[in-house]
């Protein structure tokens, strides 16, 4: 065997954690008296849940949440003595793992909360929460169903409650109309359970306001520097920066095509620079150009280069006619510091939060700050 070392990629993926810390501090800073906790689920945004929580900690935050308790198993090797609260709840059938990794299922409905109590019954000590729905319709109990289950006697304490939590809907959308509603809604489910830690905001709800911040925000978005809420300039740090390698230059005539489908056509001479990145690395394909849409660009040598058809597999093709100098070897940041995440994704018809969480496997992965 030769010890050539890893073999080389064509992609890569740098995340900074100290701006993830940076970042949450600095909603920290906004959720003022409540505790910020951190949401880690979908391995982190894409940026890797063991190191973005390592950092986390260290920056303070003692509260996650995760989707499914194989991520908060994650979170409890990585961090011992944080509160890491289960989003979707008690999988059925599944208690003993909530109690050997000491995770708190978020309970939002009666068959679930009826398993719990018997398990609670049975001797474990695992806290928990309750989640109300207050107009999304996705988990929770309905307020009717949490007014009846709250009159029964010593029911906060036989579960081992610690939080009492809805989410917001549209809290990217300041205006909706639906944010105050659901707001006068989780006031009147507080009411129920008044001596419980609440919890609203998700990234967008810290940015609506003092009134939205109850005792916990859980901030996801926000913390990995997406965008939280449409249609303002986003304040946060970018975490993850994703580059391409250039492979090939090449020329060509105006009037050829360029890709698959032949769906760009040349409307000058060009010179072409091919990526080593593709859709199988999570680059959306639909963030593509063709002679009817314009689609992302990337960033090299100081400039934007606009992307020529459609996104293969594997390769991408961008428009370097005017920017002198590119070669072989180059690497492009396709987003990060210079290409806004979000607008990769506003191409691709999606959101910054699935362009993350779609990151390919294929990258060399490039942790900067936090410790070992
Ligand atoms: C994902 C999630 C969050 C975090 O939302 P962001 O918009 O990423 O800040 C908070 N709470 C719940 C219940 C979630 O599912």
């Amino acid at each position: 065997m030769s010890d050539a070392g890893p073999a080389p990629e064509t992609g890569r993926l740098t995340i900074d954690l100290q701006s993830l810390a940076t970042n949450w501090l600095d909603l920290a800073e906004r959720a003022r008296t409540a505790a910020t906790g951190a949401v880690v689920k979908g391995d982190a945004y894409g940026v890797g849940i063991t190191r973005a929580v390592q950092a986390l900690a260290e920056a303070g935050c003692h509260t996650f949440f995760v989707a499914v308790p194989e991520e908060g198993v994650r979170v409890r090797a990585a961090v011992a003595d944080a509160a890491i609260y289960v989003l979707g709840g008690l999988v059925p059938g599944a208690g003993r793992v909530y109690g050997d990794f000491d995770l708190r299922p978020v309970l939002g409905c009666r068959p679930e909360i009826e398993e719990w109590s018997a398990l609670r019954r049975e001797g474990l000590r695992t806290r928990a929460a309750l989640h109300v729905d207050t107009g999304m319709n996705r988990l929770g109990l309905t307020l009717g169903e949490a007014r009846k289950l709250t009159e029964t006697r010593n029911f906060a304490d036989s579960l081992g409650l610690s939080l009492v939590m809805s989410h917001l809907a549209c809290a990217d959308t300041p205006d909706h109309p639906l944010n105050r509603k659901q707001l006068a809604a989780f006031r009147a489910v507080r009411t129920l359970l008044p001596d419980l830690p609440a919890s609203l905001a998700n990234s967008a709800g810290v940015f609506l306001g003092a009134e939205y911040h109850f005792d916990v925000v859980r901030p996801g978005i926000a913390l990995y520097g997406g965008q939280a809420v449409n249609g303002v300039e986003n304040p946060m740090r970018p975490v993850p920066t994703l580059e391409a390698m250039v492979l090939q230059v090449r020329e060509a005539k105006a009037g050829e095509t360029v890709g698959y489908g032949a769906a760009e056509t040349l409307r000058r001479a060009s010179r072409i620079a091919i990526l080593g990145v593709g859709y199988a690395d999570g680059y959306h394909r639909a963030a593509g150009a063709s002679d009817r849409r314009v689609g992302a660009s990337a960033f090299i040598r100081g400039r934007l280069a606009p992307l020529l058809g459609r996104v293969s597999m594997d390769l991408m093709a961008i428009d370097v006619t005017d920017i002198p100098g590119v070669a072989r070897g180059d690497w492009a940041e396709l987003f990060g510091h210079h290409v806004a995440l979000d607008d990769v994704a506003a191409h691709a018809d999606t959101i910054g939060y699935e362009l993350l969480t779609s990151l390919g496997r294929r990258y060399r992965r490039i942790y900067l700050g936090g410790s070992d």
